[in-house]
């Protein structure tokens, strides 16, 4: 076994476990480049170092300086960038775009964050809302306060994004004033433990503010104490399990689930072929089948289209699609990798088939074989970009049930109206985001109206901010990411919606000079 162990870095020092665990394995080619394991690794101890040490050192500073801390972490990330992105490309089966992609938005987050925290100045209690006189008298006064708890934030992060959902989580914790242990999924981790070698090796945070798990999580859960928090992305299945273990239910540890979503685009009836608008949709229709292969929980996965233009919008996606380069990342004028591990490729190809029953292959599809550029034959996780249409919008099911987590995504034809298209995007039982690509105000309104409680995040596409907008499936730092039932119920990021998720709201009650005494 040549390929480099991963250590994680549990208590001040890294460690690596005593059996020789499972690969890490690049995708476009097959070959093993590292391996991970956490067997005999003391889990417990290391969230209790972080809880004691960790925690202190970060109470001790004002919102400012742990900004601060956030800003050292962004400057050394971005000094290993070029190499943070060549282990996403190794690892990930991720284009140098899609690379990019998660790293950048990882030191975009943090920098958004340092920005937060400079902005909050130098306290250590965040008010919540004005206060409120509570008796006849204003002497007795009210005021909630935010203030962090005291344990640890276990952050366990999906396989897509090893960079961007570390940062996301680990900015809002820190700036909150809780330690982090993450634990990455092990088939992508090398991204993950190269970034935290990078901090570690940078000295930027304090001891015990950041631990790494690389491999299973062993006792992870077990260990959990009630001061702790449990932020956690991933698919469903996993969520349901963390969010039932019995120490996080007998405990009521708080989980954020971040799961599955059958995002939408609805095209309003106003969008013509060739106008502004319709490029935007094309545009990002487009990059979400197909950014990260599809692998993105924002990607859109259902398609309305009013059924007048459905034909010209398939033959302008077709065009679109087609042009895709897929291929080793290696290879520079590839623009779309392979899936990232052997069971994704399995699960994709069983997610089409099951789509199969209710759709008919506009493009791509699981019987045409792969052309894939900078690799020989057979080799590599690679799956087609595949175009499906509904046969019956009325009577589909699979396609408001089941997330494909790849380059596939189904049209499905509806009448035009926004009371229609409300009700089949609520079909999809919640989702991170849909997008409403539109000019017309009428038809925006009743689709806001109809789609917003189903939804976290509402994209209102206008042919207006063609040129002025990240997509739908970028996930800002300054706007909440989560949504509704199956997307998990959770919610990040948004400025400091998603720091007070590690921090326990109290409300004061007392004499009110006091009260402002020893909260400003
Ligand atoms: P997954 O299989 O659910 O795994 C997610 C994470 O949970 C991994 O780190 C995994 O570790 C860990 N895990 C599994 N069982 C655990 C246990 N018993 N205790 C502690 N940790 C455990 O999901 P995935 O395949 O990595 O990610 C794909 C899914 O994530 C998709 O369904 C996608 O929609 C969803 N996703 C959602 C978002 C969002 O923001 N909503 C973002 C990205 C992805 P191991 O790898 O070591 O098993």
């Amino acid at each position: 076994m040549s390929e480099p162990r991963l250590e994680s870095y549990l208590q001040g020092r890294w460690a690596v476990g005593t059996q020789k665990g499972s690969p890490l394995v690049n995708p476009a080619t097959e070959e093993v480049i590292a391996w991970t394991d956490t067997s005999g690794l003391d889990i417990g101890g290391a969230l209790e170092f972080a809880r004691v040490r960790g925690g202190q050192n970060l109470r001790d500073l004002s919102f400012k300086e742990r900004g601060k801390l956030l800003g050292s972490m962004r400057e050394a990330l971005h000094g290993a960038r070029e190499a943070l992105i060549d282990s996403a490309m190794l690892n990930g089966g991720c284009t140098r775009g899609d690379a990019k992609f998660d790293v950048d938005g990882a030191i975009g987050t943090l920098a958004a964050y340092a920005e937060l925290g400079e902005s909050l100045g130098d306290v250590d209690v965040l008010l919540d809302g004005e206060g409120v006189q509570l008796g006849r008298s204003p002497k007795f006064w009210g005021q909630h306060v935010y203030l962090p708890r005291r344990g640890v934030a276990v952050l366990i992060n999906a396989f897509n994004f090893p960079a961007w959902g570390f940062a996301e989580k680990a900015a809002c914790a820190i700036l909150a004033g809780m330690p982090v242990v993450t634990k990455p999924a092990s088939a992508t981790s090398h991204t993950a433990h190269l970034l935290t070698k990078v901090l570690v090796d940078a000295n930027v945070l304090p001891e015990g503010v950041m631990s790494l798990i690389c491999g299973a999580p062993g006792e992870l859960l077990e260990r959990l104490a009630s001061q702790d928090v449990l932020a956690f992305t991933g698919s469903a299945v996993t969520g349901r399990r963390l969010r039932q273990h019995p120490v996080v239910v007998e405990k009521s540890v708080p989980v954020n689930v971040e799961a599955d979503s059958l995002n939408a685009a609805v095209l309003g009836p106003d969008a013509e072929l060739g106008s502004d608008l319709m490029q935007l949709f094309l545009r990002d229709v487009v990059t979400d089948m197909t950014q990260k292969t599809g692998q993105k929980c924002t990607a859109i996965r259902r398609i309305f289209v009013p059924a007048a233009t459905c034909d010209g919008v398939i033959e302008a996606l077709k065009e679109r699609l087609a042009e895709i380069v897929v291929g080793n990342p290696a290879q520079k004028e590839v623009r779309m990798g392979p899936l990232a591990t052997q069971q994704q490729l399995a699960d994709v190809k069983e997610g089409t088939r099951r789509l199969r029953e209710e759709s008919e292959v506009m493009f791509g599809g699981a019987d045409q074989p792969v052309k894939a550029v900078g690799v020989a034959e057979g080799t590599g996780y690679f799956f087609p970009i595949t175009l499906l249409k509904s046969r019956d919008s009325a009577k589909s099911a699979l396609v408001h049930q089941h997330e494909v987590f790849g380059p596939v995504a189904t049209i499905v034809p509806y009448d035009g109206t926004a009371d229609q298209a409300s009700e089949l995007v609520a079909r999809g039982g919640g989702s991170l985001v849909s997008s409403i690509f539109t000019d017309d105000k009428k038809f925006l309104k009743q689709a806001m109206m109809g789609m917003a409680p189903y939804n976290g995040r509402l994209y209102l596409g206008s042919g207006k901010i063609l040129d002025h907008t990240f997509g739908p499936g970028t996930v800002l730092p300054q706007s909440t990411h989560g949504g509704p039932g199956r997307a998990g119920g959770g919610e990040e990021l948004g400025g400091i919606r998603g720091v007070q998720h590690f921090m326990q709201r109290t409300s004061l009650q007392g004499y009110r000079p006091l009260i402002e005494k020893i909260t400003t």
